[in-house]
């Protein structure tokens, strides 16, 4: 079904933190399934292409360095038009201007560190996929 995956990274902050379990707990809740994950400390070359969008905004280099801290954990989420579900459910980058009961207003330490990752189109949730999960591993979760 088009549009029913997004993907999703539970960030550096929180994975450090012990909330991964609580996070995927509080998203199955909700509906979300998991169909692929791993945990992975991205390297410093990986998350400057991750997020090559933002290399001209002022915090691209802090970004990069806070994505790189310690590992992560990239999921594949699956909900019927699971990335505007999914970009709900964890809230405003902000967890300052996030709603009660999102993620980010739940786990979230800053605009930074903001516990969770989301794509913001179909497009690139696709992308976003494929840059850390291989053919195999996205096909044997369908
Ligand atoms: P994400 O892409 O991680 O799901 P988002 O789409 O809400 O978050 P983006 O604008 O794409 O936010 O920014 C990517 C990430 O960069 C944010 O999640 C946050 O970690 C960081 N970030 C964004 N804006 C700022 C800022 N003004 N100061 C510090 N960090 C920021
Ligand atoms: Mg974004």
């Amino acid at each position: 079904m088009a549009g029913a995956r997004t993907l999703a990274i539970i960030k550096p902050d929180a994975f450090s933190a012990g909330k991964a379990g609580k996070i995927i707990a509080h998203l199955e809740g909700q509906g979300f399934a998991v169909r692929a994950a791993r945990v992975m400390r991205l390297t410093q070359a990986q998350a400057e292409e991750f997020y090559a969008v933002h290399r001209e905004r002022p915090f691209y280099r802090s970004l990069v360095t806070f994505m790189t801290s310690g590992p992560c954990m990239p999921l594949v989420l699956e909900k019927a038009n699971a990335v505007t579900a999914y970009r709900d459910a964890i809230g405003a980058t902000d967890p300052a201007d996030a709603k009660p009961g999102t993620v980010r207003k739940l786990f979230a330490e800053s605009k930074e560190r903001n516990a969770v990752h989301g794509s913001d189109s179909d497009e690139n949730a696709e992308r976003e996929a494929r840059f850390f999960f291989s053919d195999a591993e996205l096909l044997a979760a369908r």
